[in-house]
C-alpha cells in the first residue's frame, strides 16, 4: 500500500519517497513509491500533474491501494517529487465547491449524487432527479452563501461509521474516508479539500442538461470561475461596445437588432418577388426557357419557377448563383431526370427528382452549363 501524503497535507508540493519498484512498460516506466503527493486518477477526477527527480509524471494511476507514478525515464533509490500547485489547488476548489452543492441538493430536494466529472476543461455532478431553472439559481445562490460564511472543511478516517449519516456514491472497501462540510454536507471522499468553503472563492453553475433519470450541472468554482468571469465579460463588453448599448441591455438590444434583420430579409424577398412579377408580364412563351438570376432565396426562386413553367413548351432551367455554382431547378415536360443526367455527365451534381421536376446544386460556371444545354 503507498502511503497518501495528499491525505493528511494536502497543502504541501514537495515530498520525499523512495522508489519500491521501476518497471520498464511501453514507452516509459511503472514507478511504484513508498509514499506520494500525487493523487491518483480516482472518483471521476484527473490525476495531478509534476515531477519526480525533474522528471515528469505523465500519468497516475491506482490499483488495490498502490499508486503507480508513470514517467518517460526510469528512476531509483531515494527521490524529491513536485506537484504542480495550480492544478492541485484548482481541483481542490472544484471537488469541495461539488461537496457543498450536492450537499444542498440532497438536502433541499433529497436527490443522490450519481456522477463526478473533474477535468481541465469541464466540471460535471449528475443528480438522480430533475432541477428546474429556478431550483438551480436556489442551489447556487446557498452554495454562495456558504462560501461566504466560511464552513470548515474535516477530511478523517473515522474508527467507527456505522454512526455517522454520510452521502456515497459506491460501496466502499476498507476504510471510509469522511469529507465534513460543517453544517453542510458529510460524504465518503478519497480526494484533496480545502480548509474551508470561504477557500472555494466562488461557484458558478454555467450550463445543465437532462441526464438519464435526472440532471446534469456543468459548473466552476475558485480560479476556473474567474477565468469564466473574465472571458464573458470581455464577450459582453465587446457587445455592448457595438451596439452602443449598457451590458444590461444588451440581450433586449440584440433580440431587437434580429426582428430588424428578420424583418428587412421578409422585405428583401418581397421586393424580388414584385421584380419577378414585373418580368413575368414579358416573359414569352417558347419551347426551352433558360434563365440565370445572380441572388435568390429558395422560396422565391421556386415561385419565379412556376411562372416560367407556365411559358414553356418544353423544358425549364432556372440557375441561381450559389458561392461555387448554382441551385438548379429543372422542368420538364417530357423527362426532367433525362436533362440532369446530361448535365450529371459533365459536371459534379447534388439532388434529383421526379419525372417532371428535378432540383439540386452544380459546381459549374454559366458558360460551361450553357455549352452544354443549348
Ligand atoms: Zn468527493
Amino acid at each position: 500500500m503507498t502511503i497518501k501524503l495528499y491525505d493528511t497535507d494536502p497543502y504541501k508540493t514537495e515530498f520525499d519517497a523512495k522508489v519500491c519498484s521501476c518497471t520498464p512498460i511501453e514507452g516509459g516506466y511503472d514507478v511504484i513509491l513508498d509514499q506520494t503527493l500525487f493523487f491518483p486518477e480516482e472518483g471521476g477526477q484527473t490525476c495531478d500533474q509534476g515531477t519526480i527527480n525533474d522528471i515528469e509524471v505523465y500519468d497516475v494511476q491506482i490499483t488495490d491501494d498502490i499508486i503507480h507514478h508513470y514517467t518517460k525515464e526510469a528512476l531509483e533509490g531515494s527521490v524529491h517529487g513536485y506537484i504542480d500547485w495550480a492544478h492541485r489547488y484548482s481541483n481542490m476548489q472544484n471537488h469541495s465547491g461539488e461537496h457543498v452543492i450536492s450537499g444542498i441538493v440532497n438536502k433541499l430536494f433529497g436527490f443522490n449524487n450519481s456522477g463526478f466529472h473533474l477535468s481541465e476543461t469541464e466540471i460535471t455532478t449528475d443528480y438522480d432527479g430533475f432541477l428546474t431553472k429556478e431550483q438551480i439559481q436556489m442551489v447556487e445562490e446557498r452554495a454562495n452563501q456558504i462560501i461566504l460564511e466560511n464552513h470548515p472543511i474535516f477530511c478523517e478516517y473515522p474508527e467507527n461509521v456505522s454512526d455517522i449519516a454520510y452521502r456515497s456514491k459506491k460501496e466502499i472497501d476498507g476504510a471510509i474516508r469522511i469529507v465534513t462540510i460543517e453544517d453542510v454536507d458529510v460524504c465518503a471522499c478519497c480526494a484533496p479539500h480545502v480548509k474551508s468553503t470561504a477557500e472555494i472563492g466562488m461557484i458558478k453553475i454555467v450550463k445543465s442538461m437532462k441526464f438519464k433519470k435526472g440532471v446534469r450541472l456543468f459548473f466552476v468554482c475558485g480560479y476556473k470561475a474567474y477565468q469564466d468571469y473574465v472571458l464573458k465579460h470581455e464577450q459582453s463588453i465587446a457587445i455592448s461596445n457595438q451596439l452602443s448599448s449598457p451590458v444590461e441591455e444588451i440581450s433586449n438590444n440584440v433580440e431587437r437588432i434580429l426582428q430588424e434583420s428578420y424583418h428587412l430579409k421578409q422585405k428583401i424577398v418581397a421586393l424580388k418577388k414584385e421584380s419577378i412579377d414585373q418580368k413575368a408580364k414579358n416573359i414569352e412563351t417558347k419551347d426551352i426557357q433558360i434563365v440565370f438570376e445572380e441572388d435568390l432565396d429558395k422560396a422565391t426562386q421556386q415561385y419565379y419557377f412556376n411562372i416560367l413553367n407556365e411559358h414553356a413548351n418544353k423544358h425549364v432551367y432556372l440557375f441561381v448563383q450559389i458561392e461555387d455554382g448554382y441551385r438548379f431547378m429543372i422542368g420538364s415536360k417530357e423527362d426532367a431526370n433525362l436533362l440532369l443526367n446530361q448535365l450529371r455527365n459533365h459536371f459534379t451534381i447534388r439532388g434529383g427528382g421526379k419525372n417532371h421536376f428535378v432540383q439540386g446544386t452544380i459546381l459549374a460556371a454559366k458558360e460551361e452549363i450553357l455549352n452544354i444545354i443549348s
